[in-house]
């Protein structure tokens, strides 16, 4: 399948220098490319790096040093200015152009001043990033609307309009609903019987918490920019719209209607296409994802499987049986998920329905390389896109 990669442009979209239209090309881009979603999550690696660093203001002294320690312009110099402002670009860096040996200049050609020089000004281009995500763009509360009801907010009532700060609740009783608007990235409309905290909003990272009740969102930001912490789960948005809610065990229900989602704890990962559905559990973590139009005995099979113990066989014997191209989803999930004899049976069914591209063996793919494991995916997708 041809493919024009994005990479390039994948700074100005982290920055949202954009038009909305470039945006939007992109955002759908990521939802399907592997590699240069990577190389996105680490531009976005390199923001919250920046973020992390305290912002000082640079002595006027360090300018004198700066220049001092410059040479005189010649093409030595302009070359080792430019490859440092690729340098301070970030994650982009790896497409630096190579050093060209035929004009006579390398690397370690480099007196000590000018390196010196070289890192202060790497300093101070990440102290400036870090002043660029910090400022202008950060919003300390979001827009709550009131749709019908009483909502509140730390328990006092809202009228047409009010303010969701970072730390406070908003809770919607048996009759009310409301509408957030998630920053300048998208909105959430909170069900009746709801109560959700802001937990953070900034440029890299709008998180919001799920404690119970039920949510729709709706994000046209890039991938990995808003989180909902859930009891058992962080439900990560990949550019898409979602329902999430949370029972009173903390058990969450997470259904995806356009995009991808992510549901993580630091020991699993759940992806959810459009189309697609995942049980959540405290103590357990998110569930295999599934379709919402598989059969119901599949569905109710995968719940025994991810979440009662016993049974473990004859759950698997239904889930291979009903199993249908589009369950991949399922069955890919469930590679990692099982042992020894159970996973050889994922991994025969799995290779019946999309047998595994060049590169991705029958060991390798059962010992769970992750490069294998990938690259099959990005096979699989694409019939998980359909219909
Ligand atoms: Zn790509």
């Amino acid at each position: 399948m041809f493919r024009q990669h994005v990479t390039t442009q994948l700074s100005a979209f982290a920055h949202g220098e954009l038009s909305h239209d470039d945006s939007q090309r992109i955002a759908a881009h990521l939802r399907d490319c592997e590699r240069c979603r990577q190389a996105y999550e680490e531009i976005i690696l390199g923001v919250r790096l920046a973020e992390s660093l305290a912002l000082r203001t640079a002595p006027a002294a360090l300018w004198e040093k700066i220049e001092s320690a410059l040479p005189p312009p010649t093409s030595a110099a302009s070359s080792a200015t430019s490859s440092v402002a690729s340098l301070s670009a970030g994650a982009t860096s790896h497409h630096t152009a190579p050093l060209e040996p035929e004009h006579g200049w390398l690397p370690f050609a480099l007196n000590h001043q000018l390196l010196a020089g070289a890192a202060a000004m790497l300093v101070i281009t990440l102290g400036l990033g870090a002043w660029w995500f910090n400022g202008p763009s950060t919003r300390a509360a979001w827009e709550v609307a009131r749709l019908s009801g009483a909502p509140t907010i730390d328990a006092d009532r809202i009228n047409a309009t009010g303010q969701l700060g970072i730390g406070e609740w908003l809770e919607t009783d048996e009759a009310s609903r409301a509408k957030i608007k998630v920053a300048d990235i998208g909105q959430v409309e909170i069900d009746p019987g709801t109560r959700v905290r802001l937990v953070e909003t900034k440029a890299s990272e709008h998180r919001l918490e799920l404690a119970r009740g039920r949510m729709h969102a709706t994000i046209w930001a890039p991938p990995r920019l808003f989180f909902v912490d859930t009891p058992s789960a962080v439900a990560a948005d990949l550019g898409c719209a979602y329902t999430l809610e949370v029972d009173e065990r903390g058990r969450s229900l997470l259904h995806v209607t356009s995009g991808w989602v992510a549901l993580e704890t630091p020991v699993r990962e759940s992806f959810v296409p459009a189309g697609g559905a995942c049980l959540t559990e405290p103590g357990t973590g998110p569930g295999t994802p599934f379709f919402v139009d598989a059969s119901e005995t599949f569905r109710r099979a995968l719940s025994r499987l991810d979440f009662e113990h016993g049974g473990a066989a004859e759950s698997l014997d239904i889930i291979l049986a009903e199993s249908r191209t589009r369950d991949t989803l399922t069955l890919w999930h469930l590679l990692s998920r099982t042992d020894d004899a159970a996973r050889r049976r994922v991994y025969e069914r799995l290779a019946q329905l999309d047998a595994p591209p060049a590169g991705v063996t029958r060991d390798g793919a059962l010992r769970l390389d992750q490069t294998m494991l990938d690259a099959w995916k990005d096979q699989l997708e694409l019939s998980w896109w359909r219909e």
